[in-house]
C-alpha cells in the first residue's frame, strides 16, 4: 500500500498550536519544535492534526 503521507505533503503541514513543522514517526507525527513535541495520530493515512487528538511528547 502506498504511503499518503509523502514528502510533499508533510512539508505543508504545521503544527496546529505552534505552526512548526512536523516530522514522520512512524505512525505519528511530532512536532519538531522542542518546545512543543506534541504528537498527532495518523488514522488510515490521514493526519489527524487536532489538538485535542494530540498526545503529549513523553517526559525525556
Ligand atoms: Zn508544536
Amino acid at each position: 500500500m502506498d504511503d499518503p503521507i509523502t514528502d510533499d505533503l508533510l512539508a505543508i503541514l504545521a503544527c496546529p498550536k505552534c505552526k512548526a513543522p512536523l516530522a514522520r514517526q512512524a505512525d505519528l507525527l511530532v512536532c519538531t519544535r522542542l518546545e512543543c513535541r506534541l504528537r498527532y495520530p495518523i488514522r488510515d493515512g490521514i493526519p489527524i492534526l487536532l489538538m485535542d487528538e494530540a498526545e503529549l511528547p513523553s517526559p525525556a
